[in-house]
């Protein structure tokens, strides 16, 4: 005991030291890249809580995610950084780089955020959290929401709290997409949502005027999940997800998480039954995957793989344009005709029994097939984004006031028979079957469809280059991963997501090319 004191002493003092010794920007880069060690330290341990941990082990891993999570906190908006960020301020503006007073003022910026929320407010949130989570799963088992309804009162009465904490101009439902999606707004997102609905409801009717020739027994049959892995997991190692650097293992909600460039987790989750469901999951994932694992060697341990205002370690600059390289993979590419051309032999080649009668045109039919879903998660890329709409609609008018909670399950259901003509038979497969809302997570469903919208223009810029495009016709994704690598993966957090959008597409926020992909799905699966 004692000797392992004096080694830790002596350690502190040469951080100490180390510390001491420090100037100008070095500081700043010295105190970011500790931070960022506990935030994938915080991503080691939740990967592990959702893939290996026993589940007796949820309480105590629980405590060190919040032990940690509030070291994090402390460290951000503690006195060391904030000296840090003087001391590299003066040197910045003295003779530094752009790129360096760029890091200073997003870190700055983002800590003042974070600052503005009351500590009390935290701590409150955090305790909620877990207590909200096992109402939600219980509730969801019992199929009765309203033994959910006083903790997600108390959730939203939190949200709004942040909210008002946080600041905002218009409506105070901007200040928690602001958390996932800087600068984004309900009043871009109103716009962005009509003209989704404008087109989404028609090209809809002219789907299900038509009888549906989409084959799904085909998914059905009996698909051994050995195989399906290592047929994706080919696929995904194609696409560019970099083994070497990264792993993908099994989990019951898939997710990625990065540990560094160098260490990417991507996880799914295969059903035997169920073909698309593991197949798509792990190139949704692989697409966020390839995102970290493409943010420039010398942005590792820096403000630019550092989100401050989450306190989560992660190099894309936005959770809605993380969502568009997932989407882009998962759905610009994996859902295409060609894609299916090219991979379906393979397919076959690994199912010979089951996908005997099946040719890749059926193939590529029964994976788009368009079916109004009560489920978001399984839903079709024509519905998805009306889930999303209804939620949004739902979210900000609770932050607002201008709904109760109690009003809830009439009005989900209500918006979901306008939506989609479906009547919602209970409330597990109605307002309770996200886990967003009992971990606080208000303000996060837009960025789903702000992915959608920018995978569609960046897939439509890309494959405005000859190699990009032959390359998707003949299942060489190199040129479009070198693409995405140069105009979106290797900036890190160094630019915001309508920078790399400008950059990349010559527009901003523009929902025409994800339109024109969908109208064109439609005339295809004709
Ligand atoms: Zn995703």
């Amino acid at each position: 005991m004692s000797w392992h004191r004096g080694i830790w002493n002596r350690f502190e003092q040469w951080v100490e030291l180390m510390n001491a010794g420090l100037r100008g920007f070095a500081r700043f880069e010295h105190e970011i890249g500790r931070l960022n060690d506990i935030l994938c330290a915080i991503n080691l341990l939740s990967w592990d809580a959702w893939t290996k941990m026993p589940a007796a082990g949820a309480v105590t891993r629980g405590q060190q995610i919040a032990t940690l999570s509030g070291l994090a906190r402390e460290m951000a908006t503690g006195e060391a950084m904030r000296d840090a960020i003087e001391a590299g301020l003066e040197e910045a503006e003295a003779r530094g780089t752009e790129e360096q007073r760029r890091a200073l003022l997003l870190t700055k910026t983002t800590i003042e955020t974070l600052r503005r929320i009351p500590e009390a407010l935290i701590v409150e949130a955090a305790a909620l959290k877990p207590r909200a989570h096992e109402s939600w799963i219980e509730a969801r088992a019992r199929n009765d929401f309203s033994s959910f309804a006083p903790l997600l009162e108390e959730t939203v009465r939190i949200q709004r709290a942040m909210a008002h904490a946080i600041g905002f101009e218009r409506h105070p439902y901007d200040a928690l997409i602001g958390q996932y999606e800087p600068g984004m707004t309900l009043q871009i997102l109103d716009g962005l949502y009509a003209r989704l609905k404008d087109a989404l409801l028609p090209l809809l009717d002219t789907v299900f005027s038509r009888p549906d020739q989409a084959r799904l027994d085909i998914l059905e049959r009996s698909y051994p999940i050995e195989a399906q892995k290592a047929y994706a997991t080919d696929i995904a190692a194609s696409m560019g997800f970099d083994f070497t650097r990264g792993r993908l293992d099994d989990t019951v909600h898939p997710f990625e998480v990065s540990l560094t460039r160098q260490d990417v987790r991507i996880t799914g989750r295969f059903h035997e039954n169920w073909l698309p469901s593991g197949l798509f999951a792990v190139w949704h994932e692989a697409g966020h995957g390839i995102y970290e694992q493409g943010v420039l060697e010398k942005f590792t341990r820096s403000a630019f793989t550092t989100d401050i205002v989450n306190l989560y370690a992660m190099g894309g600059t936005s959770f809605g344009m993380h969502e568009s390289q997932s989407r882009l993979w998962e759905n610009r590419v994996g859902r295409s005709q060609r894609f299916w051309l090219v991979h379906f032999p393979a397919l076959r080649d690994a199912f010979p029994e089951q996908l005997a009668d099946v040719d890749a045109m059926e193939f590529w039919r029964a994976v788009n097939a368009v079916r109004p879903s009560l489920i978001r998660v399984e839903a079709d890329e024509l519905t998805y984004d009306l889930h999303i709409i209804l939620r949004t609609e739902i979210e900000s008018a609770l932050i607002a006031g201008d709904v109760e909670v109690g009003d809830l399950p009439s009005l989900w259901n209500r918006k979901i028979r306008d939506f989609l003509g479906l009547t919602v038979p209970d409330d597990a497969r109605g307002l309770l079957q996200d886990v967003h809302w009992s971990a606080g997570m208000i303000g996060s469903f837009p960025t789903y469809t702000l992915g959608n919208v920018m995978s569609a223009q960046l897939f439509e810029a890309a494959g405005k280059l000859p190699a990009v495009a032959k390359g998707l016709d003949s299942g060489n994704y190199t040129p479009l991963r070198l693409w995405l690598g140069e105009h979106v993966h290797r900036h890190g957090r160094s630019r915001t997501p309508d920078e790399i959008l400008r950059e990349a597409t010559g527009s901003g926020l523009d929902p025409t090319a994800y339109i024109d992909a969908l109208a064109e799905k439609v005339r295809l699966l004709a």
